[in-house]
Parts: C-alpha cells; sequence; structure tokens
C-alpha cells in the first residue's frame, strides 16, 4: 500500500508519501514563521494555501519515481489528510486540497485526526503493542491509551497546550516563536527556582506557571534560571501523569509524541521513570515528533488497509476533533 499523506492543522505545510512495503517514509514541509507574535490563523491558512501545492508536487513527484507499476495507474492508493484537531482556516484550505487530489488521482481519501496520528507514529516505529502515549505538542497535552475499540483520554491539560504555554513565556521576553527550541538551549546555564506545579490526579495546568514564570522575569531574576525552572516543572509534571497513566493502564510502553518532545531533558526524564518501572520508552525521530505528515500517511495506510475512506461528502474538517472520536478500526488486537 502507498498512501499520500497531507497535514496543515497549524504551521506545517507537509506533504509525504508513506510505502508500507519498504517501511519508506518521503516527507517534504514547508514550515510557517510569524514575523512577529505566534500563530496568526488567517496568515498560516494563507501559507498553507501558496505551500500546499508545491508540498505536494514534491511528494507526488517522489511517488511516480519510485512506482513500478503502469503509468495509467496513480502512483498511490489513497490520499490522506488531517481533519482536525488544528486551526479552521488551515484545516479548509488543506481540506480542500486533499479533496481534489483525490479526485483527480481517482482513488480513495482518508480523514486522519492529527493526535492520534501522533501516538500511532510513536506505536509504528517502536513497534510497540499498547503502549500508554503522552502527547506533548504545541496546542495539546494529553495522555491516551487504547480501551475497548478507542483511545481513550486519560489525561490531559485544563488550559493551554505544552509548547503553547512554554511559547508564551518566550513571546512575553521578546523571542522569536517557537519558543521552546530558545528555552532548552537557555536552561543549560539555569538554577532551579520556585514555579507552581498544578497535577490534578491525571489532569495538569500550565496557566498558573506561565503567570508566574513572566513575573519572575519582570522582577529581575535571570531568564536563565526560569528556563531551567519551567524546563524541570512542566517536564516533571508530564512525567508524573504518565507514570500514574501506567501504573493505571498497567501497561509497561510509554511512547512520545508531539513536537515539545524534541527537548532532550523531557525525554531524560520520561526515560529515568521507565527505567526505574522496567517500562520500556520510545520517542521517535524528531521529523516524526514535530507537525508532519509522515505520520499522517502512516496512519492513512493503516486506515486505508482496513476500510477506512471517507466519501467526499462527508469529509468536513473538525477544528475540535478529539481522538475518543475514532473508531480504532486498523488494530487487529482485541480489548481485554
Ligand atoms: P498540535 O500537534 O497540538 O496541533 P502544533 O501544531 O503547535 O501542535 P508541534 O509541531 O507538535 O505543533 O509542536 C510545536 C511546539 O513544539 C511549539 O510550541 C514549539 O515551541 C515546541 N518545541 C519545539 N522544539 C522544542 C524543544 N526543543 N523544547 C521544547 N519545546 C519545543
Amino acid at each position: 500500500t502507498r498512501v499520500l499523506g497531507i497535514e496543515g492543522t497549524a504551521w506545517a505545510a507537509s506533504a509525504a508519501v508513506f510505502d508500507t512495503e519498504s517501511d519508506d517514509v518521503f516527507i517534504e514541509t514547508d514550515a510557517y514563521e510569524p514575523d512577529s507574535g505566534g500563530i496568526h490563523p488567517r496568515e498560516a491558512a494563507e501559507h498553507m494555501h501558496d505551500a500546499i501545492p508545491r508540498v505536494v508536487e514534491t511528494a507526488l513527484a517522489h511517488a511516480r519515481e519510485t512506482f513500478d507499476g503502469p503509468d495509467t495507474e496513480p502512483p498511490v492508493d489513497a490520499v490522506a489528510f488531517s481533519r482536525g484537531p488544528g486551526l479552521g482556516p488551515c484545516l479548509r484550505t488543506v481540506g480542500t486540497a486533499a479533496r481534489a487530489l483525490a479526485q483527480s488521482l481517482d482513488v480513495p481519501l482518508i480523514g486522519v485526526n492529527h493526535m492520534v496520528a501522533h501516538l500511532e507514529i510513536g506505536r509504528h516505529t517502536a513497534d510497540f503493542d499498547s503502549p500508554v502515549c503522552l502527547n506533548a505538542s504545541g496546542a495539546n497535552a494529553h495522555l491516551l491509551a487504547y480501551r475497548n475499540g478507542r483511545y481513550r483520554v486519560l489525561g490531559e491539560t485544563m488550559d493551554t497546550g505544552v509548547g503553547n504555554a512554554i511559547d508564551k513565556f518566550t513571546r512575553h521576553v521578546g523571542w522569536s516563536h517557537p519558543g521552546g527550541p530558545k528555552v532548552e538551549a537557555a536552561a543549560k546555564d539555569g538554577e532551579l527556582i520556585d514555579l507552581p506545579y498544578v497535577v490534578k490526579g491525571m489532569d495538569f495546568s500550565f496557566s498558573g506557571i506561565m503567570s508566574a514564570a513572566k513575573q519572575r522575569y519582570d522582577n529581575g531574576i535571570p531568564v536563565e534560571d526560569i528556563c531551567y525552572s519551567l524546563q524541570e516543572t512542566i517536564f516533571a509534571m508530564l512525567t508524573e501523569v504518565a507514570e500514574r497513566a501506567l501504573s493505571l493502564t498497567g501497561s509497561d510502553e510509554l511512547v512520545l509524541g508531539g513536537g515539545v518532545g524534541q527537548n532532550a531533558r523531557l525525554r531524560e526524564m520520561l526515560a529515568d521513570m521507565c527505567d526505574q518501572r522496567g517500562a520500556d520508552f520510545h520517542a521517535p525521530e524528531p521529523r516524526f515528533l514535530r507537525d508532519n505528515a509522515g505520520m499522517i500517511a502512516v496512519l492513512g495506510a493503516k486506515m486505508y488497509e482496513a476500510g477506512e475512506t471517507l466519501a467526499i461528502e462527508d469529509s468536513r474538517v473538525d477544528p475540535n476533533f478529539r481522538p475518543d472520536q475514532v473508531p480504532v478500526t486498523w488494530r487487529t488486537d482485541e480489548p481485554e
């Protein structure tokens, strides 16, 4: 099976081709970089409008080059796209492109949940059976585990996503978007200061810590110390809930997903925790952690093989598409 994936929920205009036989994933991404501030939904959608045709053309050229079937056949079996969650104007632009492409290639359309894709790419690259997944992305933060045919949300942020929380602080300091990598670099020279730590059961909150971080900065605390402490505190919160999720589900596998997963300190804390419990930890390579169409193509292929195609008239995008809305029909293992 060969699937063309298209991603465009926020900043990454991305297209990919996944071939199940070779397990090869080709990804072409064009990132939107705001001149100032964070992501502006309208500008991001304009970026999608400009960049999606280009990245799709590159991915299709790759598909054609590596296709050994007859010229009269399309070089892919299906077109998969991110239906949500994400920014409405971006999703609509990408949805339109995906529908047009599926129709012009005369192949089925597959609607992928972006959050489930962040999870499935970890399961796919780790070859794990039934992991708990920590999604640490820009607009989201949650723990997911499979039960009775769905990925259940075991815990999640009560306010902003983890990356967005970090980016809000860096915007306050005047650093350009995205802030995560800059916080990671600055944290190397920092010392620990006290910041609010908010975990309630399996849920957590970042709003208090973000206001406190901004306040400490305005009061003249060195920015390196704040960056170091932000990482230590936020990642300790995520590690605590991930551990609780492992213990609750009895799973001994943890996968990490999402752009914040590129942070070495977060990976280190999760790996240490898993080590101490005798659990296996896997973080996919960075190109699969940040938003990318590779994960859309990989999950798209699993859904295609399970017969999960989408009629054009049912293919509306959904900015609030939750992972537990998706019937997981592509897993062959039976629920407990
Ligand atoms: P979602 O997948 O929820 O729609 P998103 O579209 O914003 O989120 P991702 O690509 O998953 O995108 O994540 C982007 C976020 O990752 C940004 O907030 C960015 O600051 C953060 N990030 C990137 N690199 C690092 C890093 N090294 N440390 C911490 N955060 C990082």
